[in-house]
């Protein structure tokens, strides 16, 4: 940093050869070069009387800057002068070298300095993920901090990305690969970053901040995420992005962070959406809390609340052999999808009241079936962890089924495997229902910690293989889980039902290997019941023109003896 251009091409002679060089004629020129390149300087080499902004002042300028001032800066002055030197030193100079140069000194200097300061800021190496080469997350917030504050006029976005059920990446894929697609998205995050910084939020989350809206380009573009899946060796990741637009200075950065993880966990385990903006000022998770409370008993009482049925299939005959119950809120604005307000629902309570609604429909419509004397078949429908854990769950059940008279095993029960398993406290209430009639299905299986065993114990008839399982189908890795899996999974007389079977290639894999039931939009998405009663109507009718005779249902469990 040299006012006087031979000056600084003298330095630049000297240094080319060892060190790549940006060269600044004034304080204010360095400065702006300094927030754009902080990470990569190693050393500023600063003369003293220049004008606009002088050294001096630049070294002012800086001090308050942990980032910046961990920087070394070596003063150049044309002579000696004790009283400068003091001034420098006190406003954190590390060194002087005085002109003419000898360059063999000057250059053992500078090198002598970086050394040290690379000796000493272990900074960098907490600074950075070994496995990423991003920065760790305390960086990440600390480098936004200053990126926020030295350009106060500009406005920035803070995304978030993540793999849905990377666990399953792991498990079916082995940590390695598993590795290896944290490393990919870390370096794909990073190429869309160029203009602001990233870091590596937690697990196989990575954050970054960009000026508005060069994220863009990256997540609305379904070429640039295809071109990046294609680069994984996974078949079917699914990745998602919480976005929080032109972010609130005033607010702390781990605050901003948190309102674009607070839009991604929106739309976990939602499969119809990849990216969730945030927005609004209060929390987006308070604000739909908020505003769904208030509906809900209306909603109740307005009969909002539907039922879908997506069909399951007998997949060697083609035919429904049952249907899983599937919640829907028409509003007047349109329909909400069960993802979007079951948390809310469930963290509130209100959720035992909903489930209890829903099974008390679907009882009410195969009591309507039986009564016009149709067949009925097994509709199950799905139970919250909080509904499972509510006292007398399975004497009310049973009181609704008795109401209708609808046998208790026309209405199987889904509990997710995460519930399932996760505690103690399911043994006695999966007895109650099994003793009571009902049959237990465990959806979701293979999306988390996954024991077939603990399955038998609890008196489970049916296992959900997990659509993360079935989208693996065609993997070396992924074909093998499952096979091995299926296989257990009726060594212990379980039924197989596979879920979110999307293809051909699925469907022949899943028979092959004995697999009882097909649900998935291959065969059907779910269905508003007249759309479904017409399904099971025509269904019914070519099996009596093809088959002559009517299947077996397939989803009666084996009796076990545990
Ligand atoms: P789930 O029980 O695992 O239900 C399957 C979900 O996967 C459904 O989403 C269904 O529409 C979707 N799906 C089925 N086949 C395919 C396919 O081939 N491809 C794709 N991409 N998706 C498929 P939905 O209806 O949005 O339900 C989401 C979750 O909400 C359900 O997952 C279930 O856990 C929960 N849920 C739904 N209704 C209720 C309810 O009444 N009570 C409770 N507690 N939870 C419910
Ligand atoms: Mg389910
Ligand atoms: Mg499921």
């Amino acid at each position: 940093m040299d006012d006087n251009e031979i000056n600084r091409e003298i330095l630049k002679e000297l240094l080319r050869d060892d060190y790549d060089i940006k060269e600044a004629a004034d304080g204010n020129e360095a400065y702006e070069i300094l927030k754009r390149k902080y990470r990569k300087l190693t050393s500023i080499l600063l003369d003293l009387v220049m004008p606009n902004c002088d050294g001096f002042q630049f070294l002012a300028k800086i001090k308050d800057n942990p980032i910046f001032f961990s920087i070394p800066v070596i003063v150049l002055t044309g002579s000696f002068d004790k009283n400068q030197e003091e001034r420098c030193l006190e406003l954190g100079a590390v060194d002087f070298l005085i002109k003419p140069y000898n360059p063999a000194i000057m250059k053992a200097r500078l090198h002598n300095v970086i050394r040290m300061r690379e000796m000493t800021a272990s900074l960098d190496v907490i600074e950075i993920d070994e496995q990423t080469g991003l920065y760790t997350k305390q960086a990440f917030l600390h480098h936004a901090k200053i990126l926020l504050e030295s350009n106060p006029h500009d406005s920035y976005d803070v995304v978030i990305s993540d793999i849905e059920n990377f666990k399953l990446v792991n498990s079916i894929y082995g940590e390695e690969k598993g590795n290896e697609v944290i490393k990919r998205l870390a370096d794909f995050t990073y190429e869309y970053c160029q203009n602001g910084i990233s870091g590596r939020y937690g697990g196989d989350q990575m954050i970054s901040i960009y000026k508005s809206p060069a994220h863009k380009a990256m997540i609305e573009s379904k070429s640039v995420i295809q071109a990046f899946k294609n680069s994984v060796p996974v078949h079917g990741l699914v990745i998602k992005f919480g976005v929080y637009e032109h972010v609130d200075r005033k607010i702390p950065i781990a605050q901003i962070c948190d309102r674009a993880l607070m839009a991604l966990k929106s739309i976990k385990h939602n499969y119809s959406r990849m990216v969730a903006k945030y927005n609004g000022p209060v929390s987006q998770h308070q604000l739909m809390a908020q505003t769904f409370e208030t509906k809900f008993s209306e909603a109740i009482r307005n009969k909002e609340f539907v039922v879908w049925f997506q069909p399951k299939y007998d997949p060697y005959t083609e035919k429904v052999v049952g249907a899983e119950a599937l919640v829907r809120w028409k509003t007047s604005d349109g329909m909400i999808s069960p993802g979007d307000f079951l948390d809310v629902f469930e963290s509130d309570g209100l959720i035992e009241q909903l489930d209890e609604y829903v099974f008390r429909l679907v009882c009410e419509h195969q009591k309507k079936w039986k009564e016009r004397g149709r067949e009925i078949m097994p509709i199950s429908v799905n139970l919250s962890r909080r509904s499972l854990y509510a006292s007398d769950v399975v004497a009310r059940y049973k009181q609704i089924a008795a109401d209708c008279d609808i046998e208790p095993e026309y209405v199987p029960i889904e509990i997710t495997e995460s519930t399932a398993i996760a505690s103690v406290r399911i043994k006695p209430i999966a007895d109650a229902f099994y003793e009571a009639g009902f049959h237990l299905h465990m959806d979701d299986f293979g999306s988390g910690r996954s024991s077939l065993n603990g399955l038998n114990v609890l008196h489970f008839d049916v296992v959900k293989l997990d659509k993360g399982l079935i989208d693996c189908i065609g993997d070396k890795n992924g074909d093998m889980i499952l096979t091995y899996t299926m296989a257990l999974g009726k060594e212990l007389g379980l039924h197989l039902v596979a879920e979110g079977v999307e293809n051909e290639k699925q469907l022949s894999f899943l028979k092959e290997n004995g697999c009882d039931v097909i649900q998935g939009y291959y065969f059907s998405k779910p269905l508003p019941v007249e759309a479904f009663e017409q399904k099971v109507k025509d269904n019914l009718e070519t099996e009596r023109h093809c088959c002559g005779s009517k299947k077996k249902y397939a989803l009666v469990p084996v009796a076990q003896d545990i």
